[in-house]
């Protein structure tokens, strides 16, 4: 069973409303043994929603948003429930979102709100990946088929 995130999927869930979706997923979803979840709508956030960023404070991560408000309480408990989620329905890889500070694995942006990346995981797939689940991206997501 594989998980993707709902953006990708066509759902209207990102911070401004919109999506992500994504033909070429949207399709290999149509052969089943997928689920979607978006972590921030499960964390009990809005949408829209003011974005977000991961800053690292003090080797600690906390996810903040362009207002300065700390959420990482929330996007905390959205990980956990996409967890919860995962395990339920026997997720073994997991195709997200690349960048989000939920989704991204690998490259995030850097809580600077200038559009510039570091190196790190979203909260979410940080989760899942230490969970034993496989995360990918969409710009690398048909690996999946050959796994
Ligand atoms: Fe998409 Fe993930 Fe952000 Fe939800 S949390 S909008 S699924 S990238």
């Amino acid at each position: 069973m594989y998980l993707i995130s709902s953006c990708l999927a066509g759902v209207r869930c990102r911070y401004d409303g919109s999506d992500n979706g994504d033909d070429e997923i949207i399709e290999f979803m149509k052969e089943g043994d997928c689920i979607i979840a978006c972590p921030e709508v499960l964390g009990g956030l809005d949408t829209p929603r003011v974005p977000c960023e991961i800053l690292n404070v003090d080797g600690e991560k906390h996810v903040v948003n362009r207002e300065g408000k700390d959420l990482t309480e929330e996007f905390m408990d959205g990980a956990h429930r996409t967890l919860e989620i995962c395990r339920a329905a026997g997720v073994t890889a997991a195709i997200l979102k690349f960048r989000s500070p939920s989704c991204g694995f690998g490259r995030v942006y850097d809580g600077t709100f200038s559009g510039e990346l570091v190196e790190g995981n979203g909260l979410a797939a940080d989760l899942l990946h230490k969970n034993g689940i496989k995360i990918y991206s969409e710009n690398n997501w048909k690996e999946i088929l050959d796994d």
